[in-house]
């Protein structure tokens, strides 16, 4: 069965210092209570090796953010999945819309750093979703429909090593969540075409997390729904109280 999975998108935000302790303050509340769902922390690149070394993988993964499109080289800024693997992170969140907006990441690009996220032992977390104006124009299931190719020319074994995560752009840091309904609607439709492309049993095994606007105080009706297999939070992660309370919504 697939995994239920909250995890954490710290974006551009924390100082090393300040990272190391929210990632402190979080493994020791998941150490003292266990959760009921397979919970990550993705950091800026430079906290990586720092985070690794001080939690406890048993209760707390750890991935970066993004990873270059380049095994290694002249590549002057950036890094490669290799490094990433290096640090003892297990995950990479790839396709998030700010880079796909900011950083002109294409479907190509995107399938090359999925390719050497997998190469390299990362499980990616995969983001898609519209913008508020496809939204608007019901244009919502052609656009993760086109954005999911950068995944679906994989094998079926490397495709059931990726993570999905939803998250209408209009929903990322507005305030604005998608509604149980619109979120469910829009799982069951990604699911589909993942059973349309591998098959019925990998489809069922593949976890498909919401983002955009998750809290403590919805997350428990929108993972409620059958195919919502938990969440890709944003400002609620940089808060362990906050991101505990979301984990908390797969208490029994
Ligand atoms: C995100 O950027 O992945 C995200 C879901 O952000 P927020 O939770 O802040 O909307």
């Amino acid at each position: 069965m697939r995994k239920n999975i909250v995890a954490g998108n710290w974006k551009m935000n924390k100082t090393l210092q300040e990272g190391i302790v929210l990632a402190k303050e979080l493994n020791e509340m998941l150490v003292a209570e266990k959760p009921n769902c397979d919970v990550v922390i993705c950091t800026p690149f430079i906290h990586l090796a720092s985070v690794a070394s001080i939690i406890d993988a048993s209760v707390l993964g750890l991935g970066a953010e993004n990873c270059a499109d380049k095994v290694s080289g002249a590549y002057t800024g950036e890094v490669s999945a290799e490094m990433v693997a290096s640090t003892g992170a297990q995950y990479v969140i790839l396709g998030h819309s700010e880079r796909r907006a900011y950083y002109h990441e294409t479907v190509e690009i995107l399938e090359e750093k999925v390719k050497l996220a997998l190469a390299n032992n990362l499980q990616p977390i995969f983001c898609i979703g519209e913008v508020e104006a496809e939204r608007d124009a019901n244009k919502q299931n052609e656009v993760v429909a086109a954005q999911l190719a950068s995944v679906f020319s994989l094998s079926a074994e490397d495709f059931s090593k990726v993570i999905l995560a939803y998250e209408p752009v209009w929903a990322i840091g507005t305030g604005k969540t998608a509604t149980p309904e619109q979120a469910q609607e829009i799982h069951a439709y990604i699911r589909s075409l993942v059973a349309d492309k591998y098959g019925a049993e990998v489809a069922d095994n593949t976890s498909i997390l919401y983002g955009g606007s998750c809290k403590p105080s919805n997350a428990k009706e929108l993972f409620a729904n059958p195919d919502v297999d938990g969440g890709l939070i944003g400002g609620a992660a940089l808060k362990a109280s906050d991101f505990k309370g979301i984990i908390d919504a797969f208490k029994v």
